[in-house]
């Protein structure tokens, strides 16, 4: 970690004394560099490995614009709800004692609580996409007044899964915002998707793009035939500290929960087919101490900081590549080591290889494809017609409009967007003419030709430009 003591970020005292609330002494690499450029106003994509304490290295900034500015708010989208929480837990550790309040706003949460946060206030909204696109819809969150917008776990959000979400939050945000992107891992085809939401970013890579921390050792054991659950009650037995063991499917997780308790070891599980509040125990009773081993799918994959784990696990090798680098963040956290065990049969061979194609070859080629990415092109957030009525155009839903036809509301515009006349490189496009008409699919050069001889009325953004905020 870094020599540089916080007072040298460009932060105001009041910000330097709210970190102390945080416990932290001095930055860590990636929030030396992320905090300046983001206290200038800079979008920024931010790579660095887990544990590395990318949530303070935005959170710093956000609290700081924050308090200087009382009409403003702020969004950080996160993947899993227990992400979402635990970045809210340290927002609130940092606005301690100050009137900036947050809302926690993701599913299998109370809603009738979320309304009243939402109706309150609340100047940073922190939540999964699913459960901000209901309250979008329902216009219980309103997003108009939005400063800075944080995606973490980047890669993760521009992926298949959650795009569509994202794209329909973007929506409602407005064209003059700060975006800052962070994750451990920036494969590269989604770098290509990151560049249409950036203005002009900082790129910040701490350490190798797309590696695993070197603060743990990854060791790998060959199966043979059907041993897999025997060896992996073997390594239980041994283990020192807390075991994060990852599966592939809810069903596994809870398997061998049950196997493992029966077997007196001290297990349980945590996936998506479990009910909130059980959800909530199992990370609380883990985050406690409370039991020492932990089965999880890919939920607990990305983000999650529980310093105590000293050993993950994987019984089952993930989908994705990347997430074979989360998974094994979730020990050697910030300035602590790990270690990562990988059961290895026949069946997954093909897998691991490709993991370990992954980690040898993407860092450069995500590196290329960044350096050689203006993130300067036509953006395409358009601000949703806040009074567009959408019950009364549901019926366009169904109806597919051409991409000739002028349109108003998020229901045409997604209609357009699906429409079968669309040509695939254009569907990301919007001009505004002079006339409040918003065209979907049309490309730069009519605008320009519009706003020749007259202003457009929902201006169109200028790119290169320094963000702007009020
Ligand atoms: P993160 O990557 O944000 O999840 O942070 C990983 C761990 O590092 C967390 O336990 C943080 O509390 C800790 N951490 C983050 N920044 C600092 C810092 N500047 N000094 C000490 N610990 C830190």
């Amino acid at each position: 970690m870094t020599n540089n003591i916080f007072d040298a970020l460009g932060l105001k005292k009041a910000v330097i004394k709210a970190i102390k609330n945080l416990g932290y002494q001095t930055p860590t690499p990636v929030q030396a560099q992320l905090i300046p450029v983001a206290l200038k106003g800079r979008d920024a994509l931010t790579c660095a490995q887990t544990g590395s304490g990318k949530t303070a290295a935005y959170c710093i900034p956000v609290f700081s614009y924050l308090s200087e500015h009382e009409d403003k708010t702020a969004l950080i989208i996160a993947p899993t709800r227990e992400l979402a929480q635990q970045i809210q837990s340290v927002f609130k550790q940092l606005a301690q004692g100050t009137e900036i309040n947050t809302a926690l706003i993701t599913g299998g949460k109370n809603m009738q609580g979320q309304l009243r946060k939402l109706k309150n206030g609340a100047r940073v909204v922190i939540g999964t996409p699913g459960r901000l696109n209901d309250h979008l819809k329902r216009k219980s969150l309103k997003l108009d007044n939005t400063a800075i917008t944080v995606w973490d776990e980047t890669d993760r959000m521009l992926d298949l899964g959650f795009a569509a979400q994202i794209e329909d939050i973007v929506l409602h945000l407005p064209q003059e915002k700060q975006t800052l992107m962070l994750s451990a891992t920036f494969p590269p085809r989604v770098i290509k998707l990151a560049e249409k939401y950036l203005n002009n970013p900082e790129k910040i890579i701490i350490g190798t793009l797309n590696n695993p921390t070197e603060n743990v050792e990854q060791k790998t054991i060959k199966i043979e035939g059907n041993e897999k659950l025997k060896k992996l009650t073997e390594i239980l037995v041994s283990a020192k500290g807390q075991c994060l063991v990852f599966v592939k499917t809810q069903r596994a997780a809870a398997e061998i929960t049950r196997y493992l308790k029966k077997n007196l070891f001290d297990a349980a599980a945590l996936h998506g087919g479990l009910k909130q509040k059980d959800r909530d125990a199992a990370v609380k009773g883990f985050r406690e101490n409370g039991f020492k081993i932990m089965i999880a799918t890919d939920v607990a994959a990305r983000g999650l900081d529980i310093p105590t784990i000293a050993t993950v696990i994987n019984y089952e090798l993930p989908q994705n590549p990347e997430e074979y680098i989360h998974r094994l963040g979730r020990t050697g956290r910030y300035d602590k080591t790990g270690i990562c065990i990988n059961l290895i049969a026949r069946a997954d061979r093909a897998q691991w290889k490709e993991i370990k194609n992954f980690i040898e070859k993407s860092s450069v080629t995500a590196k290329k494809i960044l350096e050689n990415t203006a993130f300067e092109t036509q953006k395409t957030q358009l601000q949703t017609p806040s009074d567009a009525d959408l019950s009364k155009q549901n019926h366009l839903k169904t109806q597919k409009i051409k991409p000739d036809k002028p349109v108003k509301t998020q229901a045409q515009i997604k209609s357009v967007k699906s429409s079968p006349d669309m040509p695939e490189q254009n569907k990301d496009t919007y001009i505004f003419t002079p006339f409040k008409k918003v065209y979907v699919g049309k490309l730069k050069e009519p605008i320009k030709k519009v706003q020749r001889n007259k202003k457009p009325i929902i201006p169109s953004k200028t790119y290169g430009k320094k963000t702007k905020r009020h």
